[in-house]
């Protein structure tokens, strides 16, 4: 049995018409001898009918905290509604399909109601189905603990949905169709001559999806790697080849090195973060204020980026919507914080920055000349990061894009 996942994001399935295009691309599948597993995501975005966000909405404010457990069992409902809308497409074809649910789909989670992990998958209810020559349609973004409660996976789940079930299934393949024709050296969405990329190493794509390049969810990544099954990031709408995401083993027949004339692959960004800062310098014991400073995060579950600690004191960035919470936190240790809000990361990309000088020169240079102004930066290995206000994400994004040469 030759097992394809096809993953079909919100945009996918928000009208008829883009059904049709979804069921041709499965009955091409089909044709090709592929025995299909659907993922779907819900149908639209925030403000459509039955979109995550507009779940969301409906029970904001009714409690202080709307309660986590049921909150999933509601957002599980889109993708299941659109996956029977997607089942009824199919039938309507004559196309033999059935729904699953996460659950059903053998998909277990640990409890972590909202941003549930994956634990394992129980393929045996989808192979069966394959077996009678069904093509599975599976609700993305959902699972289920051992002792059955429904969870769902955090945002971009449906990825994870898919790249598991490529994993358990030992799939040729996992495609992730959406809305744009593959992953590109940025955004299209801010930057108009992005190119796309061919072929990508899941290290590239990971590191680009971390740093915010939403077009696939980092952890789908990580999962696919493990068992080096290829992902294709495709359009719904084209018959455009897309992006290979793959290792670097020539076995793949991709090549040897194909990373080897990149320097930078992206420009990825993350907005909505806000700069704290912690003076530290006038304090006595300053070892043991840092402690207290990342343990006080730590414990309020604020998971902090963009560290910095330094004698006159600390800097880190967290989302906005969590900076009154860190801050107060902070002042009740005794700190007296500051804070930047409207701030947002960019960061330049690529398996080959590692050695290569120059690379911060043009950086700092590219910023400079289009009047950016730098709030912090820190490097690694792969990735530079710098943190800009708000209003200056997209000027620099557009500007680091065009001196890495990024465009078509
Ligand atoms: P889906 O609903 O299909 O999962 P997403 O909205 O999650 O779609 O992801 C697709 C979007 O990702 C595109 O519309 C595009 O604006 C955005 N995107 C951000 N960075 C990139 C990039 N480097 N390459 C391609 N798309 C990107
Ligand atoms: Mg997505």
């Amino acid at each position: 049995m030759r097992v394809l996942v096809q993953k079909f994001g919100g945009t996918s399935v928000s009208s008829a018409e883009r059904r049709a295009q979804v069921a041709a691309k499965i009955s091409e599948a089909v044709r090709e001898g592929y025995s299909p597993v659907v993922v779907v995501s819900a149908i639209g975005r925030s403000g459509d009918p039955y979109a995550t966000d507009t779940f969301i909405n409906m029970v904001k404010g009714i409690a202080v905290e709307s309660p986590k457990r049921e909150m999933d069992l509601l957002m599980s409902c889109g993708e299941i509604i659109s996956g029977v809308v997607l089942t009824s497409t199919l039938k309507d074809l004559g196309l033999d399909a059935v729904l699953l649910t996460g659950g059903q789909a053998g998909i277990i989670t640990n409890n972590c109601f909202g941003d549930a992990r994956i634990i394992r998958v129980e393929p045996k209810n989808i192979l069966n189905h394959l077996e009678a020559g069904r093509i599975v349609v599976v609700a993305g973004f959902q699972g289920v603990t051992e002792d059955g409660q429904i969870t769902t996976l955090g945002r971009g789940g449906s990825d994870t949905t898919a790249a598991a079930l490529g994993v358990a299934l030992d799939a040729e393949d996992i495609d992730i169709y959406t809305d744009v024709e593959g992953i590109m050296t940025a955004d299209p969405r801010i930057v108009e001559d992005a190119r796309i990329l061919d072929v990508v190493t899941y290290n590239e794509i990971c590191h680009l999806a971390h740093q915010g390049a939403k077009v696939i969810h980092p952890r789908a990544v990580e999962i696919a790697m493990q068992r080096n099954i290829p992902i294709r990031i495709k359009c719904t709408f084209s018959d455009a080849p897309g992006t290979l995401v793959t290792c670097l083993q020539p076995d793949m027949g991709v090549g040897t090195d194909i990373t080897g004339d990149r320097t930078t692959t992206g420009i990825a960004y993350t907005p909505n973060v806000t700069q704290i800062q912690v003076p530290t310098v006038d304090i006595p014991d300053q070892l043991q204020a840092n402690k207290q400073i990342f343990k006080g995060m730590a414990l309020a579950d604020i998971s902090v980026d963009f560290i910095s600690v330094q004698p006159e004191g600390v800097l880190f960035t967290v989302p906005d919507d969590l900076a009154e919470k860190a801050v107060k936190i902070l002042e009740n240790l005794g700190f007296n914080p500051s804070s930047v809000p409207g701030c947002a990361k960019v960061s330049v990309v690529g398996a080959g920055i590692a050695g290569v000088p120059g690379v911060m020169a043009d950086l700092v240079h590219a910023l400079s000349d289009a009047g950016v102004r730098i709030l912090q930066s820190a490097d690694s290995h792969t990735t530079i990061w710098v943190l800009v206000n708000k209003e200056d994400m997209i000027l620099a994004v557009q500007a680091l894009h065009k001196k890495f040469l990024l465009g078509t």
